[in-house]
């Protein structure tokens, strides 16, 4: 048992570790690493629990749950990095609700606290798997992304979530079989409804209030079973989401309680736009690069989806290597999660310290001679500063106030808001049609000619 103990100590450590290294980019994959071997520990120090049993199905679980994930893993798209974080985050709820099932099934409470703390537990794991595998069918395009509605959907929704709650406080007074197997139903079912009213455009958020989730049952769990490796990677996961959650429902300028009520994105205001959409070619584009002296590349989903980092990187070294001061402009909610645009320019090779994030760019943008947009939309429309916009109130860049703008994308694709947006009829405005991993790369053969 002292082994054990040891180990969970160590386990606790490389976890705090691990997550304090992925708070900065430079050492964010080492603390992977970390806490990937803190997970490895953890499990293997499951195999000395006394009274532990049943190792050859312990083994081939491991070895089938190992095998999925990492095939996932590789083959995984990262545009697609939402929905696998979703599912994975799920199966998560799902293992600390089944613990709670198990033990209130055993019926093996040592006190009533520590009962509570497994329903708990149990009622926010099952809300956080099933929640979670509706959100994955919603990014991965199997369910309708739109919000989900029918008539009576918030009384029905208070309805199970009451049961659910009130069937969990019968639970401290009864074990019967038939009381446990319904309290998880109604958690599972309550996980499916709270998400078929939220629109995939909330639904990064709502994956991450059930990351939330999961951490906090995980924890709870671990409380009533007296696992300690399960209490802090629980907990570091709990905090961590709920931070998380607050802080992109803020970059959206959307309440935490506003996403979870659903319907978001129903009905969308028209935008009235007024001028003239000004095409550029390469040409004249590497014309206008190769004479400014500072330019700022700002980045968005479109940059991702053509996977235009390395392209944009060769782009700005050859402009540095002109002189040129060069700079990235990073949106908070650039792309389609948190840090995606850091992400991928450190792949690329971008130094860190070239990403500029929106409360430091924004007051250069007076003194930008050319603002070239990779892809980005909604993170840039002025629209956003004008009450009665969909996206009025979410923070921009002020790419608009750059002394020229070109804005790179395939056509007249509207952003993920669905608004249309004014800085691409702006007088200072350049359309540079195409995808960005092409254009990029023209543009940086015509600046050679130069
Ligand atoms: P947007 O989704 O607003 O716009 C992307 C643009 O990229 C489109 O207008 C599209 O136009 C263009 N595009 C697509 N493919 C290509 C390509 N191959 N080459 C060039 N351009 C391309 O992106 P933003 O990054 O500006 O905004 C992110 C949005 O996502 C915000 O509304 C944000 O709120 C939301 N969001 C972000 C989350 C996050 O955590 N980051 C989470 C949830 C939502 P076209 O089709 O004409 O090429």
């Amino acid at each position: 048992m002292d082994l054990i103990q040891a180990a969970y100590l160590l386990v606790a450590f490389l976890f705090i570790m691990g997550l304090k290294r992925m708070a900065h980019p430079t050492t964010a994959k080492s603390g992977i690493v970390w806490a990937g071997w803190a997970m490895l520990i953890a499990v293997l120090a499951t195999f000395l629990w006394p009274g532990m049993g049943n190792f050859a199905l312990l083994v081939v679980a491991l070895l089938l749950g190992a095998g999925v994930a990492w095939w996932a893993a590789v083959r995984v798209a990262m545009t697609d990095m939402p929905q696998m974080v979703a599912i994975y985050n799920g199966m998560g709820g799902g293992a600390a609700a089944t613990i709670a099932m198990v033990e209130l099934l055993k019926g093996a409470f040592e006190s009533a606290g520590l009962m509570a703390l497994a329903i708990l537990g149990g009622l926010i794991g099952g809300v956080a798997f099933t929640g979670s595998l509706v959100a994955f069918g919603k990014l991965q395009g199997l369910l309708n992304s739109r919000p989900i509605l029918f008539p009576f959907q918030r009384p029905l929704n208070l309805l199970v979530l009451l049961l659910a709650l009130g069937f969990g406080l019968f639970l401290l007074f009864s074990d019967a079989t038939p009381a446990i197997v319904l309290f998880f139903l109604l958690a599972l079912l309550f996980g499916v409804l709270m998400t078929l009213p939220i629109g995939g455009g909330d639904m990064p958020v709502v994956i991450s209030l059930y990351n939330a989730f999961t951490g906090m049952a995980v924890g709870f769990e671990g409380f009533a079973i007296g696992n300690p490796a399960l209490m802090v990677a629980g907990t570091l996961v709990g905090a961590a989401g709920t931070l998380l959650t607050l802080l992109m429902a803020k970059a959206m300028n959307r309440s935490l309680g506003s996403v979870l009520m659903g319907g978001f994105g129903v009905e969308q205001a028209a935008g009235e736009v007024t001028g003239s959409l000004k095409p550029i070619d390469v040409e004249d584009a590497a014309v206008m690069l190769a004479y400014a002296s500072k330019v700022v590349f700002v980045p968005g989903y479109g940059m991702a989806l053509s996977q235009a980092q390395h392209k944009v990187k060769e782009l700005a070294d050859l402009l540095e290597s002109r002189g040129v001061e060069v700079k990235f402009a990073i949106h908070p909610v650039a792309g389609r999660m948190p840090g995606h645009m850091n992400v991928l320019l450190a792949e690329a090779g971008v130094e860190y310290d070239k990403l500029k994030d929106l409360e430091e760019i924004n007051p250069e943008f007076p003194t930008v001679d050319v603002a070239v947009v990779i892809g980005a939309n909604d993170v840039v429309n002025p629209a956003a500063r004008r009450p009665g916009s969909p996206l009025y109130g979410m923070p921009i860049l002020d790419v608009d106030k750059a002394k020229n703008v070109i804005v790179i994308k395939r056509g007249q694709g509207k952003g993920f808001a669905g608004v249309e947006n004014e800085l691409f009829y702006a007088d200072n405005t350049r359309m540079l049609y195409g995808d960005a991993q092409e254009v990029l790369a023209k543009l940086t053969q015509a600046l050679k000619k130069l």
